[in-house]
């Protein structure tokens, strides 16, 4: 009798501990796509993905609003995510208007093919286009050239400062907020290394962030391709990462 109580105990205990494992594992799954209003008429989207050897990863973007017209400054991560923030959009009363990729991973384009097929006009520059295309990875349906292009009614400026994180990192300039929004390029403070480098043009990337320190030397806010917004701050941050590697 007693062994068959003990028995019974057990059985309870494990039942006890699948179905936790089972709770904690359908949370870690369904991290939901955040949006937050961060500055007037800007919101951050922060889209999660697990990634082999550095386990789930936030990602972040931007919903810059004019006029209730909405431009999307890089896709969220999936594809599910990115119909996530449509739906957000619309609940909000705004307009989707187009979006603009950074760099051409997937962090940055993951949504392209869902808002081609939506005909919601999707820029990247022309370096990113061609290393979409060399990679057969779906290319976005508007390109532009040089390393400045304007948006938005001039409230969004795209700037190509040189290679770091890839070859093709943008980075955008919000000159009503003072926001700067330094996709890759520029690291979190968190941050304690430089993550994926597998692309990165390490003797480029502090100069890069140089170059941005120089267009823009009065900034407000700054919002990294990952982890925490802070301020000018992150641009230093990032080249002392650089140089400590
Ligand atoms: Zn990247």
């Amino acid at each position: 009798m007693k062994k068959h109580i003990k028995q019974m105990q057990v059985s309870l205990v494990i039942v006890c501990c699948l179905t936790l494992l089972e709770s904690c594992a359908y949370k870690v799954s369904n991290k939901a796509l955040e949006v937050k209003a961060i500055d007037q008429n800007v919101y951050m989207h922060t889209s999660f993905k697990k990634v082999d050897g550095f386990g789930w990863v936030d990602s972040n973007g931007l919903v810059v609003i004019n006029n209730n017209q909405a431009i999307i400054v890089d896709t969220p991560w999936s594809e599910k995510d990115t119909e996530e923030l449509l739906s957000w959009i619309s609940t909000h009363g705004f307009t989707i208007k187009a979006s603009v990729s950074t760099h051409y991973h997937d962090d940055r384009t993951a949504g392209i093919r869902l808002l081609n097929s939506k005909s919601i006009p999707t820029y990247t520059s022309e370096l990113t286009n061609d290393i979409l295309i060399r990679k057969n990875l779906p290319v976005s349906s508007q390109v532009f050239s040089g390393d400045r292009f304007l948006m938005l009614n001039d409230l969004i400026e795209i700037y190509y400062p040189g290679e770091g994180h890839t070859k093709d990192n943008l980075v955008v300039w919000l000159p009503e907020n003072k926001l700067l929004f330094g996709g890759c390029l520029i690291r979190p403070v968190e941050w304690k290394s430089l993550g994926y480098i597998g692309d990165a043009n390490i003797s480029q990337w502090s100069e890069s962030v140089k170059n941005v320190q120089n267009k823009y030397p009065v900034i407000n806010k700054v919002v990294p391709g990952h982890g925490n917004i802070g301020n000018e701050s992150l641009l230093s941050h990032t080249i002392d990462l650089v140089e400590k590697r």
